[in-house]
């Protein structure tokens, strides 16, 4: 196949696009496949010889998309959303066809340039502090491991990355119960240990108590532990929960301790001045992570890392060999040097288009109703009989849980849940809270719409019916 021969067959992708999106609301959200279903259908071995783009497209249509949880489902109210807004998807476009590798300045000037204007425009419309820095990562995941790695060798005055952890102080990093397991896996992948993160009490909020925060610092240094890290929580996964930062980052900062905010899911709503509150004391953050992908529309996968100064990060990934260097001046950017992979997406293209294609009044309109529809869903929900919501809306999330008379409220929400999925209307997906099975309800599609969240609240409402 030659370039050619792709023409017609961007063609044929597109209306294939088009049709996807006009069907989406018509389809289940999930799929009722069984688990080895599609590999069955597959070959055991590769072809030996090229086959036409028309059977395996007819073959991508048959076996794929049916088989798909559709996240860009406007009823999906699952987990926390994966939105791609459409100028979105076509930036995504328009970059596999550059297919660029953008590991350095040289290897990529324009997305390299863009990405620095796009995480200042991102810091501007998050009201950040003027000349904080940042860098596009795939996801929290990686952009918080960065940060634990940066809090380690800060702590450990970057003898780590030469002599390793062997002979090195206990290190400890303190963050609360309400956590992504994205913050536990950074403490075991980089050395530091699961036992080493401190999982610092709540309070009647779920909000880390800095008072124990800080009584659990002098107490580790009095016992010879080094203390290096907060991680802070702003929008927990489970069901919203934000610490308070001005309480918690002055403790950081009284102990000269390296801090990192997770706020993966709430970040994009900070677009909203109203919603700002939630982090309070965000300026007194060395680095902070959100996630574009999640609410904002920019399409999977798009998170930034913002940071008070990156010279502790790069110092703490930087390795220069003399094949990556680059013979130019000091004033150019290597994005790789902020980050753990070598090689990088063109992702600031996406970023560019959204931004100007719905600006930020367009995203804190679909936010501002995200927001509003989740109160209102958890007031109607508290009336049907047997309901009961457990947390209440934290900006577009809220949990609840089925307590019909006589029975174990965790086995009839799990049934309920399990009822829910199989209706194919909606999708959602549960957690545990102060010990109780809850199901968790997350609006945040971009092209989601009251309607959407109204045949979601029915189906919960039918899917309780027939337990009956
Ligand atoms: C989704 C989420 C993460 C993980 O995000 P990835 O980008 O998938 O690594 C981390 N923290 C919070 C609070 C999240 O909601």
């Amino acid at each position: 196949m030659k370039y050619e021969d792709l023409v017609p067959w961007t063609a044929k992708v597109a209306a294939w696009a088009h049709n996807y999106y006009a069907t989406l609301r018509g389809r289940p959200v999930r799929p009722t496949v069984q688990p080895g279903s599609v590999a069955a259908q597959l070959p055991v071995a590769p072809p030996e010889q090229p086959e036409s783009m028309e059977t395996i497209f007819a073959d991508f249509e048959r076996l794929i998309p049916d088989a798909m949880t559709h996240w860009q489902h406007p009823r999906f109210f699952a987990y926390f959303p994966s939105n791609a807004a459409p100028a979105s998807i076509l930036a995504e476009q328009v970059a596999n066809v550059l297919s660029a590798q953008c590991m350095l300045w040289q290897t990529s000037p324009a997305a390299t340039e863009l990405e620095t204007v796009m995480i200042d425009w991102l810091r501007q419309a998050l009201d950040l502090p003027a000349g904080w820095r940042g860098v596009l990562q795939d996801t929290a995941t990686s952009a918080t491991l960065s940060a634990v790695l940066t809090m380690r060798e800060r702590a450990l005055e970057w003898r780590g990355l030469t002599e390793g952890l062997s002979g090195a102080p206990i290190l400890r990093i303190y963050a609360s119960d309400q956590t992504h397991s994205s913050i536990d896996k950074a403490i075991r992948l980089a050395g530091i240990g699961q036992n080493n993160l401190v999982k610092v009490p709540t309070d009647g909020d779920w909000a880390m108590r800095a008072d124990r925060l800080e009584e659990a610092i002098e107490q580790d240094r009095a016992a010879g532990y080094l203390p290096a890290g907060v991680i802070g929580c702003i929008g927990g996964t489970s069901i919203g929960a934000s610490d308070r930062l001005h309480e918690i980052l002055a403790v950081a900062r009284r102990h000269s301790l390296y801090s990192h905010v997770d706020a993966a899911w709430a970040g994009s709503a900070m677009v909203c001045p109203e919603f700002r509150e939630i982090w309070r004391g965000i300026e007194l953050a060395d680095s902070v992570v959100f996630n574009p992908h999640k609410w904002l529309g920019a399409n999977f996968d798009c998170s930034v890392q913002f940071l008070r100064q990156p010279a502790d990060q790069v110092r703490t990934l930087a390795i220069r060999p003399h094949y990556l260097q680059t013979l130019d001046a000091e004033e150019i950017t290597n994005y790789s040097e902020w980050t753990i992979p070598l090689g990088r997406r063109f992702r600031a293209l996406k970023l560019w288009f959204l931004l100007r294609a719905y600006g930020l009044e367009g995203l804190r309109a679909r936010i501002r109703n995200h927001v509003h529809w989740a109160e209102q869903a958890a007031e109607q929900l508290q009336a049907f009989p047997h309901f009961q919501v457990v947390t209440a809306p934290r900006l577009s999330l809220f949990t609840f849980r089925y307590v019909p008379p006589a029975s174990d409220p965790d086995v009839a929400t799990r049934e309920l849940l399990e009822r829910i999925n199989r209706d194919g209307r909606t999708y959602l997906t549960q957690t545990t809270h102060a010990g109780q099975f809850v199901i968790r309800f997350s609006i945040g599609h971009f092209e989601t719409t009251w309607d959407d969240v109204a045949t979601a609240l029915q189906a919960i409402q039918e899917s309780a019916v027939t337990m009956q």
